[in-house]
């Protein structure tokens, strides 16, 4: 099946065209980006009656370098989405640069295929709307409504996917540049190169990291900062100059890099609207696809009456905590590598580099959120080599399907 033919191609709906639109539902996601997609994907089959809304159509805006762990591709069944593959990683600093071979791949993806892929795993209904917040409840049945530009919407299990805005929080002031939030800004011109490159620099920024992830034809330049009040458009600008690379296709966005409260008032969040994405790397897809799919499966367990909404969030919220140190060990790694004397970045990216410790750490990296298991099913299918991600496997707390049971579209 062409993936690309199951997302609209159409851009978003504008004017006249945005109708109104009002109903209840059993589960209400706001948010159609990894996190949503992967909690609607997790309620396939269940017969909820399941309506995501973004502003923009799915797949339609960019978010990220759209890097991830390979392994992450293949066991969640979106590997056609790949662009490119990378089994090392070239650090740069001003005072040499080192190759860690890894030991597991990387690869980048397609956006829009990618969602196309998760979203054809899917049998929600799906609109365009832009989330304004909570609306007062219209009667006592428990259900949670939501405010959109085209009316209220309600359901009684409701998913904030939003992204780092939080938009269905009670409004905890959480606002740059004085909220724990990175920046990320990056470019997007054509080329090729077979190098995934990071940049520990600080010509391009004082805290934080460059970097070039290739995607076949299309290369993603950026810079991230950890201190939200580092502009980071010039040094990004700085960056795809020094690789002679043309400037074009911005895009951008807040990084939240500190983990939140699972739930609130009766909402679930997921993705960087829990501050899922990954201190120190800003990785954030495949803990947006974990977290998501774990709370997917919590949801499930609502809709089909083996537990109750309280019971559930009491649930998900424990397995988001039981990740908490791990969290806080990256964000006080964060902390740490701006004060280390650039004089010796140098000898200790050379002395990090050794091969064990690049495995130990890199192992220990992929299992703050480990890809999902293997079914019997894909570990016999060919055509794909198989290799293990790593030499002793330990699955999550809260194994992690590949895909969901239910109907493609
Ligand atoms: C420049 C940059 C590069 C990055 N590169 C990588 C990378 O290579 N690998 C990686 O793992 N992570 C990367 N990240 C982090 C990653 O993008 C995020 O952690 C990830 O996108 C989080 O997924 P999410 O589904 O929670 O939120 P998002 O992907 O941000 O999705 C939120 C969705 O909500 C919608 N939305 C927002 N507000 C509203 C509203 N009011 N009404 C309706 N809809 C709304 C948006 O349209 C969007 O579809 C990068 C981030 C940046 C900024």
């Amino acid at each position: 099946m062409d993936t690309l033919c199951v997302v609209p191609a159409r851009a978003t709906t504008r004017g006249e065209d945005r109708t109104p639109l009002e109903g209840s539902y059993d589960v209400l996601i706001c948010g159609a980006s990894f996190a949503g997609l992967a909690v609607a994907r997790e309620l396939t089959g269940s017969g909820a009656d399941v309506l995501i809304v973004d502003r923009y159509e799915i797949g339609e805006r960019q978010t990220s370098a759209c890097g991830i762990p390979t392994e992450w591709l293949r066991t969640a069944g979106l590997l056609e989405a790949e662009r490119q593959r990378f089994d090392s990683l070239l650090i740069h600093t001003p005072h040499g640069s080192r190759r860690y071979e890894l030991p597991w791949t990387f690869s980048t993806f397609d956006y829009r295929e990618l969602c196309a892929l998760l979203w054809r795993d899917c049998d929600a209904r799906f609109e365009t709307a832009k989330v304004n917040g909570r609306a007062a409840a219209a009667n006592g049945d428990g259900a949670i409504a939501v405010d959109t530009d085209r009316g209220v919407l309600s359901a009684p299990l409701v998913v904030d996917a939003l992204g780092w805005r939080r938009m269905l929080a009670s409004g905890d002031g959480f606002q740059p540049p004085d909220a724990p939030l990175s920046r990320g800004l990056e470019v997007h011109p054509d080329g090729s190169s077979e190098n995934l490159e990071i940049w520990i620099d600080r010509r391009y920024v004082p805290a934080g990291y460059g970097w070039s992830f290739p995607a076949r034809d299309e290369l993603r330049i950026g810079v991230g900062s950890f201190d939200p009040r580092f502009h980071v458009r010039k040094t990004t600008e700085l960056l795809a100059e020094d690789l002679e690379r043309d400037r074009v296709r911005y895009q951008g966005n807040w990084i939240p890099h500190k983990l939140r409260q699972a739930t609130e008032g009766g909402v679930f969040f997921a993705g960087d609207s829990a501050g899922h994405c990954l201190p120190l790397t800003a990785e954030g897809i495949r803990t947006a696809l974990y977290f998501g799919s774990a709370l997917g499966r919590e949801l499930r367990g609502v809709h089909e009456g083996r537990q109750g909404r309280d019971e559930a969030a009491a649930r998900y919220a424990g397995f988001h905590d039981s990740h908490e140190w791990k969290f806080r060990w990256m964000l006080r790694v964060q902390r740490l590598v701006p004060r280390i004397p650039p004089r010796l970045l140098g000898p200790l990216i050379r002395l990090l580099g050794n091969k064990r410790f690049v495995d130990w750490s890199f192992a220990h990296y992929l299992r703050i959120a480990p890809p999902p298991e293997r079914s019997a099913d894909e570990q016999d299918r060919p055509g794909d080599e198989q290799q293990p991600y790593f030499a002793s496997s330990q699955s999550s707390p809260t194994p992690i399907s590949t895909s969901s049971g239910g109907s493609s579209r």
